[in-house]
Formats: C-alpha cells, sequence, structure tokens
C-alpha cells in the first residue's frame, strides 16, 4: 500500500463477538468520502513505537502499522468495523491486539487505506476458501458476495469451537470449522472432498501454515497459479513489521521456484 492518506477516526462501539474476537466500530467526518470497496480490502492502523495508537499523525514521525480486513462500512453513517484477534500468549501480545482488548467509546486512532489485495479467480467450477480467524472478515465477505449457485468449501481454523460464527452463503458452500488442538488448518484442508472441475482457491492465515497449503495446492493437486490467492496474514513469534520483511523473501523465492 503506497502512503495512503492517514484518517484521524473514533472507537463508537467496542464489543466482543466471540471468545476471541473484539468487533470494534469506528467512525468519524474522515471517513466521509471514503472509497467503495471489495472483499479482502483492508486498512492499517497505526501506532507509535511505544505501542500506543496514533492520534496526531505527523509523517516525520516513525510509526508501526498494522493490518486489519474492512468488515463494514456503512457510506451514509460514516461508520466501519473491523473484527480484531485478541491474541495473548504467556501474557505477551501486539500494540494491535492490546489496544483491541482496551478500546473504548471516544478513544481515537489514525488509519490507513484502503489496500486491496488480488482477489477470487474470476472463473472457476467451484470455490476452496481456507483461513483462520484473521482472515474470517475477508472470508466472510467473499461468501457473501457469491453468486447463489457457487458449491464448494471453506475451512477454517478457530481458536475454540464457541468462536465459530453464522456465516451468510451459498447453500452449496459448506463449511468446515477447525478448532484449535482438533487439527491444524494444513491437515484439515488435506481430508475435505476435492470436488469435480477447477477450483478457485482463497486463502489467508498464518505464515507456516501458508507454506504448507501452498505446497499442497501446487504440488499434490496441481491448481493452476492463477487459480489460487494465497497469503499469510502473520507469523507465530514474529511482529508485523518482521513478518513482512519474512513475507517479502518468502514471495521472491517462491516466484523463483514456479518461473
Ligand atoms: C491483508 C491482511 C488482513 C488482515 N486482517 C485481519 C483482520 O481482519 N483481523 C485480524 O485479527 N487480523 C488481521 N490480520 C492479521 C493482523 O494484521 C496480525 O495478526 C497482526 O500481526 C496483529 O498485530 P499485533 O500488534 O496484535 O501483533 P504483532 O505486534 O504483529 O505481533 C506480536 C506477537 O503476536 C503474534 N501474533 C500476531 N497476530 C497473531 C494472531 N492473530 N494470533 C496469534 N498470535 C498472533 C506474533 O506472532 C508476535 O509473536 C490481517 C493481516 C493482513 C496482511
Amino acid at each position: 500500500m503506497s502512503k495512503p492518506a492517514p484518517r484521524v477516526v473514533e472507537v463508537v462501539e467496542s464489543f466482543r463477538i466471540t471468545p476471541n474476537m473484539q468487533r470494534i466500530v469506528l467512525s468519524g467526518p474522515s471517513l466521509e468520502g471514503f472509497p467503495e470497496t471489495c472483499p479482502g480490502a483492508y486498512i492499517k492502523l497505526l501506532f507509535d513505537l511505544n505501542g500506543d495508537p496514533v492520534v496526531k499523525p505527523n509523517k516525520d514521525k516513525p510509526v508501526a502499522m498494522r493490518t486489519y480486513t474492512i468488515n463494514s462500512f456503512d457510506a451514509q453513517k460514516a461508520q466501519m468495523t473491523i473484527d480484531m484477534v485478541v491474541h495473548v500468549k504467556e501474557g505477551v501480545t501486539g500494540p494491535a491486539a492490546a489496544w483491541a482488548l482496551s478500546a473504548k467509546e471516544g478513544d481515537k486512532l489514525t488509519i490507513a487505506g484502503p489496500g486491496s489485495s488480488k482477489s477470487l479467480a474470476e472463473n472457476y467450477d467451484w470455490v476452496l476458501f481456507a483461513g483462520d480467524m484473521t482472515a474470517l472478515p475477508s472470508i466472510r465477505n467473499y461468501l457473501k458476495a457469491l453468486p447463489s449457485d457457487a458449491r464448494g468449501v471453506a475451512v477454517i481454523a478457530i481458536e475454540h469451537e464457541a468462536d465459530a460464527i453464522s456465516l451468510e452463503k451459498p447453500s452449496k458452500v459448506s463449511i468446515h470449522w477447525v478448532p484449535k488442538g482438533e487439527s491444524s488448518l494444513s491437515d484439515a484442508i488435506k481430508r475435505i472432498d476435492w470436488q469435480q472441475g477447477t477450483p478457485a482457491a482463497w486463502v489467508a492465515c498464518e505464515f507456516s501454515q501458508m507454506r504448507k497449503i501452498r505446497s499442497w495446492l501446487k504440488d499434490d493437486k496441481q491448481v493452476p497459479h492463477g487459480q489460487v490467492y494465497i497469503s499469510s496474514y502473520w507469523r507465530e513469534g514474529r511482529s508485523e513489521d518482521q513478518h513482512k520483511i519474512d513475507k517479502r523473501q518468502d514471495v521472491e523465492a517462491f516466484a523463483q521456484q514456479i518461473a
């Protein structure tokens, strides 16, 4: 995403939708005229280097950015919702998850964006979605936008079975929830009934899981590269800034493999 103009927004509501997901509703005059976006579009939340939200953007001060999918945007109310995984491991978390845990009405934050990523392949016989909770807002919006006769499978890894949510989707798309401890996402996806015809695959999850799924789609299932969107949304043990570097190196190495 190239230097999008920052917008200062205010928290209107913050509430837990499932045990590990916090919904934040953002609003403010700066959201008036916010562009229309497609499923998978995202914003960046800006934090200072102490992990505090930026409330007065200053282009000369370094910031840490954290990426979140636009869950919904209501142009009439100039309101946006984002769903944030509230991860904490051994008492340690990141600036975005920490902010999600404490955000309350009236709190301010600077966002940048929107940015968009490659979408679902245009032509397909069936759809295959796979993701963890960080990809759930995107998968939800893609499922909602599918034609009613679409068929396929969505495999979604969740922290706890209570993190499963109701999804609006075509009747011939089945959902497989995979609670933590039951299976990894990369193992669960191998157990689906592979359908007839060409799939459009959309995958977003943790880095090492993404690499396993990418190999399986390419080598075992021989899905053409153009039919696949696959991305890591975070990496275990690495902050988003560190993950961004790993991701760039991985994408370059993979591009050489398939060249
Ligand atoms: C295009 C895109 C869209 C995204 N959309 C969403 C979204 O809608 N909702 C959402 O929740 N996330 C989303 N993410 C993922 C989110 O940006 C990362 O999880 C981010 O690293 C969280 O920032 P943080 O400040 O909480 O943690 P960081 O400071 O980045 O990391 C601190 C530590 O927490 C760990 N960590 C980070 N994320 C998680 C996690 N999800 N689970 C467990 N441990 C974690 C890291 O490995 C690291 O050890 C998206 C990412 C991308 C690239």
